[in-house]
């Protein structure tokens, strides 16, 4: 008899929702049934028949939409499923339970650099410096145009002396860490990040994303929270594949136009983003994402440009005595460095497009000293983290110098820059994270050039033999 009446009371429950309110603390939330965002985020939810819910946006949205198309309320209650009707033959997609799990809430970290008291160039660079090796010259660029910029957001003096914004643009070949140093940065600031890739955009209205997405990434990144994202950097990675197309009589929709597009975005104007979707439409709510203190930063590889700036530059000395001989700049390796917005221009960026990223700076191809150095410099380089992780299991591992030549070296083959590292030392350290575990008497593994270039094994050492770090690396 009491199972009976546990049973009629559970379902009773299930039918009215109470059992959410009895439940507040399980860990999971509501989710609206139409915009799909949580209750955290959406506001408390309206509870309709057949167990689903709906955040008061979305209702309001429902309403309107029924007044505008001249619906009859006296009809309304008449109508089987009352409410439900707005939804159609939603009750047979009715999911069994609408929770999702609630996001733990992180916790408050204060930010290494703070951008309110924004400090020094000198001290953004020694931040960045622990983790990006080499490209001196970027990192000191990127310094002074985020310490100007946050200074400027910081004081908000807008008199007659408008400080313009420092929008940047970063030249580096693949690898070269151009991502790594936005997302370093953004982390050390502590301010939402956006990053989105160019060839992805296309002209409102044609397949692919709209320019305007990109604010939209940055608020979700933001937790949909409209101040912090309004001080965020947005990042637009292979900017290079929206060069004007050479030669087309069609359309350039994907190109040109993305550029065009990205005019206003770039100088400050305000834009209309959908909150917690990626694609306006009826039923997702609006809000408005002022740009003018958006830090945007393009980054891309530029191939080819290299040979324009070569040609600029002997045609500029090919006449008369002092001319140089034509393949003068062939073995130049700071070629990318000479670059002008001429040379930009040339290679397909618009004039409008480029007045709006004042600061260009580039990034240098890394060579095999930079990229032992990426190996074991930086706070969280690779092999610290592998050093990390046997030293759980009390195994140390040491890697000796000619090791690391041999890695970078086999990098330096594959044309991808630093990107390449990671793969080749998954790749050899495999076996030795299988093995190791297995036999508790080792106690330190060397990994030896031998090892890398596939001719030998690297040195394992027992437990009580092992030596002190330095002497195996001699
Ligand atoms: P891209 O220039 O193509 O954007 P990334 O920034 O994505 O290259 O670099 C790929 C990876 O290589 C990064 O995640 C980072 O770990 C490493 N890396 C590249 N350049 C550097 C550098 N200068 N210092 C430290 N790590 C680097």
């Amino acid at each position: 008899m009491s199972e009976h009446d546990d049973l009629n009371k559970n379902s009773l429950e299930q039918a009215s929702g109470s059992n959410d309110n009895k439940k507040k603390n399980d860990g999971y939330e509501r989710y609206c049934f139409i915009c799909r965002r949580p209750e955290s985020v959406a506001g408390k939810m309206i509870d309709l028949p057949t167990n689903i819910c709906v955040c008061a946006d979305c209702m309001q949205k429902s309403f309107d939409a029924m007044n505008n198309s001249g619906f009859d309320y006296t009809q309304f209650m008449n109508m089987p499923g009352g409410l439900m009707m707005g939804f159609g033959d939603l009750e047979n997609q009715m999911p069994k339970q609408q929770k999702v799990k609630k996001k733990k809430p992180e916790e408050k970290r204060e930010p290494i650099l703070n951008i309110r008291d924004i400090p020094a160039p000198h001290k953004i660079k020694a931040k960045l410096d622990e983790y990006v090796v080499g490209q001196e010259h970027a990192k000191k660029a990127i310094s002074v145009a985020v310490y100007n910029h946050y200074k400027r957001v910081a004081t908000d003096t807008m008199d007659e002396i408008e400080i313009e914004k420092s929008n940047m643009l970063m030249i580096g070949p693949t690898g070269s860490g151009k991502t790594y140093l936005v997302k370093t940065l953004a982390k050390l600031l502590d301010v939402p990040l956006a990053i989105t890739d160019a060839t992805s955009l296309t002209e409102a209205g044609y397949i692919g994303d709209d320019i305007e997405s990109v604010v939209s990434k940055l608020l979700a990144a933001a937790d949909n929270d409209v101040d912090k994202a309004e001080q965020g950097i947005i990042f637009i990675d292979e900017i290079d594949k929206i060069a004007k197309k050479k030669n087309t009589s069609q359309r350039d929709v994907s190109g040109e136009s993305v550029q065009q597009g990205m005019l206003k975005l770039l100088e400050g104007s305000e834009v209309e983003v959908p909150v917690g979707a990626n694609s306006k439409n009826a039923m997702v709510p609006l809000t408005t994402v002022n740009t003018k203190n958006i830090l945007f930063i393009c980054g891309g590889a530029f191939p080819d440009l290299e040979k324009i700036i070569k040609e600029r530059l002997t045609k500029n000395s090919s006449i008369g005595f002092g001319a140089d001989l034509k393949d003068k700049y062939d073995q130049d390796k700071t070629i990318l460095e000479k670059v002008t917005t001429d040379d930009l221009r040339n290679f397909g960026m618009i004039p409008e497009f480029l007045g709006r990223l004042p600061i260009v700076f580039t990034l240098q191809g890394l060579n095999e000293e930079m990229l032992v150095k990426i190996l074991k410099e930086p706070k969280n380089a690779i092999l610290k983290q592998y050093q990390k992780l046997l030293a759980l299991d009390e195994v140390k591992l040491d890697f000796d110098e000619d090791s690391l030549h041999a890695i970078a070296r086999k990098a330096m083959k594959k044309d991808t820059g630093a990107r390449a590292l990671r793969a080749i030392i998954e790749e050899f350290m495999l076996d030795i994270m299988y093995e190791i575990p297995k036999d508790d008497s080792i106690g330190q593994v060397t990994i030896t050039q031998a090892y890398i270039e596939g001719t030998g094994g690297p040195i394992i050492r027992l437990r009580g033999q092992e030596v002190p770090l330095l002497e195996s690396q001699a």
